[in-house]
């Protein structure tokens, strides 16, 4: 049982807090899929729109942009959330769980909106006096990858170019009142690739007439560990795991091919430059020493999200001001990967974890999980802290 301290030091009040809960409720109930979220952009356009903001739809197909502007002049800080749900069917009994059928908002996304949606009401109430531009980017498909580039692609980090660029996740292995700042390799990279591997059928009794691809996959599969046990330095984290494996027919025939999928994590950016030469390098000589034909199809879903130093002092700092340095960790990594890092790629910044978790509550199920839900106090924990780094950013004038 651990024992959860809430931070005091909020300067979200009461009625800001149950706005931003109720939000969050009303789009947990309402989850939409990776570039479906036609409803939750409504929304976020509305609120927007409300507060006197000038509101840019459709942008990356389903995202959300808008700007406050500050009544200084000063630097703009990009803030982002992801508003996407999961083709899952929701466990929880609570009064907000899902009313759509097979779809859940269980990576809590509907926190990140609800979260950024009231930091903008606040932005709004305080620009007078705002040394800069805040950028609010609402952001589609996260889960499914492609959301971040496609509104960069739309112009999301244009005119003015954004000094810095800050998210938050709410995190369900770190307990309520803790936050995550992890200066540097924070998430790792996400690659997929897919192996067809051809060889030649034949009578299971007679394997020396063709050449067999079960034995080439099995040996392809050992083989590809090599990359994390022998090619990469060991104080370098890298995981390859084979996840699917299709061939054969029948007990007596040795297939034509086999097919095998899978996924490449990484943190070091260098590393995983140089990943699919050395992962192309073995599946094709291996194939060809076992006398078959290899074709790889290796894609890149996320970058590593790497987040910047000097952006996560200022988000540290910030951190410590309303949790105290204790509840501030800076040592959590994951080999999960988020399209955040698109944005980290291009400007310096920093993606913030939440804590979420509150054992007491029986609140610790894990994200994609049917019964996913957080520890709803977390919503003004993140508030607060992603308001007052991005106050920290124009303040400084980056
Ligand atoms: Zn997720
Ligand atoms: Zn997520």
């Amino acid at each position: 049982m651990t024992t959860t301290t809430l931070p005091s030091r909020l300067t979200f009040g009461d009625a800001e807090l149950r706005e931003i809960t109720d939000t969050r409720r009303d789009l947990h109930a309402h989850p939409e899929l990776a570039f479906e979220e036609v409803r939750t952009a409504q929304v976020v356009a509305e609120r927007l729109r409300a507060l006197g903001l000038e509101v840019r739809t459709g942008v990356g197909k389903t995202g959300v942009l808008a700007t406050v502007k500050g009544g200084k002049p000063g630097p703009t800080v990009l803030l982002r959330a992801d508003m996407d749900a999961l083709p899952i069917q929701e466990e929880n009994e609570t009064p907000y769980r899902s009313q759509t059928p097979g779809k859940m908002h269980a990576c809590g996304h509907d926190c990140h909106t609800a979260v950024l949606l009231g930091i903008a009401k606040r932005l709004v109430k305080e620009s007078a006096t705002l040394p800069g531009a805040v950028r609010l980017v609402f952001q589609p498909a996260e889960e499914v990858g492609g959301g971040a580039d496609a509104m960069i692609r739309d112009g999301a980090l244009a005119d003015p170019r954004p000094a810095a660029a800050f998210g938050l996740h709410v995190w369900q292995t770190l307990d309520l009142g803790k936050i995550g700042i992890t200066p540097g390799p924070f998430m790792a990279a996400v690659d997929e690739f897919t192996i067809t591997i051809e060889g030649k059928g034949a009578h299971a009794a007679m394997p020396h007439l063709g050449a067999d691809p079960v034995v080439c996959l099995a040996h392809v599969v050992t083989a590809l560990q090599t990359i994390a046990s022998r090619s990469v330095d060991p104080l370098v984290e890298v995981v390859v795991s084979v996840t699917q494996v299709r061939a054969g027919t029948a007990f007596n025939i040795i297939p034509e091919s086999a097919w095998l999928n899978g996924t490449v994590r990484v943190f070091d950016p260098e590393t995983w430059r140089a990943l699919p030469t050395r992962f192309e390098t073995i599946v094709q000589g291996v194939s060809q020493a076992l006398g078959c034909r290899a074709i790889v199809d290796y894609r890149r879903h996320n970058r590593p999200t790497v987040n910047d130093p000097a952006m996560s002092a200022i988000a540290r700092a910030a951190a410590v001001e309303v949790v105290g340095e204790k509840n501030v960790v800076s040592d959590l990594r994951t080999m999960g990967g988020e399209d955040f890092s698109a944005f980290l790629n291009q400007i310096p910044g920093c993606f913030i974890a939440v804590g979420s978790r509150n054992a007491a509550k029986g609140l610790t199920w894990d994200h994609h999980h049917p019964r996913f839900d957080v520890d709803e106090a977390c919503l003004g924990v993140g508030a607060e802290v992603l308001l007052r780094t991005a106050k920290r950013v124009l303040e400084s004038g980056a």
